[in-house]
């Protein structure tokens, strides 16, 4: 579709990089989202092009380097586990009890657009394998 051509677009435009991203704006409440759960640590909200009925990005708080997960370092795996774990605690809260899909993009070829490390929560339609 002409949405996934744009967002494939955006991916390959996007250059990977240390710079602050809209996450940061986002995280520091300078633009609005639509929060599904938080604690100190990470923040949980509604994808602005969202790919099925229920799909939320879940981002550390603190990015510490890790623009992606070929960034991460010993020091992430706390955060890495926290990010997982509370993609868990947001699928029963939407209720996705016929399951759900988790993806972390990395890089252009894995059509990573934003560089600030989230995981999607994809869920309450029938999944489709193998991935675009
Ligand atoms: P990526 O392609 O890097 O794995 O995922 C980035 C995601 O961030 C995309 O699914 C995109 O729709 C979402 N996104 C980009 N900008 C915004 C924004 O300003 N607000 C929200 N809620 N999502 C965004």
């Amino acid at each position: 579709s002409s949405v996934m051509a744009s967002e494939k677009e955006a991916a390959l435009a996007a250059a990977p990089s240390d710079s602050p991203t809209i996450f940061d704006k986002i995280i520091n409440k300078e633009i609005p989202a639509t929060v599904v759960y938080e604690d100190d640590k990470v923040l949980a909200f509604r994808d602005i092009a969202p790919q099925a009925p229920t799909h939320i990005l879940i981002i550390p708080k603190k990015r510490d380097g890790l623009t992606g997960l070929s960034k991460a370092e010993e020091r992430h795996t706390e955060i890495l586990g926290h990010l997982l774990y509370t993609a868990k605690l947001v699928a029963k809260q939407e209720g996705l009890e016929d399951g759900f899909r988790i993806v972390i993009n990395d890089g252009p070829q894995g059509c990573q657009s934003v560089y600030h490390i989230h995981v999607h929560l994809i869920g309450g339609r029938q999944m489709n394998w193998p991935p675009g």
